[in-house]
């Protein structure tokens, strides 16, 4: 079977899509219904994020698990889970792993997470301190069982000194044994651009996928700016600032400003394709992917293949 990073690799630009577990019952039979539908629009792979114990949002280590595999076993969907080693033994992780593997799923972000509540950085003393040595782990222990991504941070990460030497912690990470990178989000294609030209400049080959977050509403967007300490370019601020209060009027913006970006993007012949934080609404995304003619248009080509608990098929798109 190819695996996800040999299809990368391959010249046909693609698409990916970002969700996170669900917190209700409810809301896991709507995300596996959305899976469903999604699998019509042929993403390359849909990734489920990871919530380690005492993350504020609740833990939600089981249900990412769970989510990952019904999108794996149930819609045929090629997944990769996101694991952190944030708040976690070493042990632990091997666990996490061990039951990704008998699930099926071969692709990881591998990822150090941050701590719970906003704390200052601190690896336990039994655990993993950096993306790399959570890397280093998986391939130790695992061998070649998973396609391992890696986090980039285009604007650097916050937590970093400068720039540069965030760089190298990312070369690091790759050295270790990433397949390739999903960066965080972006505002500007030119900050992308840069950051692809300076991995390059260091020797960083492995393939980088732009991470795009339609901008959906304003406080969804106010609440990542957060999370993720970016700062929005004042001519963004400036155009959404007077129609904060319409969020059809924000939502289209988003797409627009995602179609302009998507495109420029997909020019570069050193971007395989784009990954998509969906926050769980697909509507704008599919929106965007529909406007570049990403979205699969032949949905009887797609069509669901009946689930088998032993021998779990992927739909073939071509
Ligand atoms: P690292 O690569 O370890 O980097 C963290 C910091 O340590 C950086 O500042 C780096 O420069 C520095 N560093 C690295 N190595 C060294 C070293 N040897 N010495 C000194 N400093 C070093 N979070 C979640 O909780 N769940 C998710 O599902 C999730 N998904 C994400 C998906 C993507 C695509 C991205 C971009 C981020 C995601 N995050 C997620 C957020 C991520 O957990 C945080 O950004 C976290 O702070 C860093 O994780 P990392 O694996 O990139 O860390």
């Amino acid at each position: 079977i190819e695996k996800i990073n040999q299809k990368i690799a391959a010249k046909e630009k693609f698409f990916s899509l970002e969700f996170f577990p669900p917190r209700t019952p409810n809301g896991a039979v709507n995300l596996i219904a959305k899976f469903d539908r999604i699998s019509m629009g042929c993403p390359l792979f849909c990734d489920v994020t990871w919530h380690p114990a005492g993350d504020p949002g609740g833990d939600k280590e089981t249900s990412s698990m769970t989510i990952a595999s019904a999108a794996l076993n149930y819609c045929g969907l090629e997944t990769m889970l996101h694991i952190s080693c944030a708040n976690t033994v070493k042990a632990t992780v091997t666990k996490h792993l061990m039951k990704a593997k008998t699930l099926g799923i071969r692709n990881i972000l591998a990822l150090r997470g941050d701590p719970p509540n906003g704390e200052e950085w601190q690896a336990l003393d039994d655990g993993l301190a950096y993306g790399t040595d959570m890397v280093k782990h998986v391939r130790q222990e695992f061998g070649d069982t998973f396609t391992i991504c890696a986090a980039g941070y285009p604007n650097g990460h916050p937590d970093c000194p400068t720039y540069e030497e965030d760089l190298q912690h990312l070369k690091e990470k790759v050295d270790a044994g990433s397949d390739f990178i999903i960066t965080q989000l972006f505002f500007e294609n030119k900050t992308f651009f840069k950051f692809v030209k300076d991995c390059r400049d260091i020797g960083i080959t492995v393939p980088i996928i732009p991470g795009i977050m339609p901008i959906q509403g304003y406080a969804s967007l106010r609440h990542l700016v957060k999370l993720s300490r970016l700062e929005v370019p004042q001519w963004i601020v400036d155009a959404i600032e007077p129609i904060k209060d319409n969020d059809e009027a924000i939502r289209k913006y988003g797409v627009q400003l995602g179609i302009q970006m998507a495109r420029e993007l997909l020019e570069s012949d050193d971007v395989p394709g784009l990954h998509f934080y969906t926050l769980n609404r697909e509507v704008a995304t599919k929106e965007i992917l529909t406007a570049l003619g990403l979205w699969c248009q032949d949905p009887a080509a797609s069509r669901p293949l009946p689930w088998k608990p032993s021998a779990n098929k992927k739909r073939v798109c071509e």
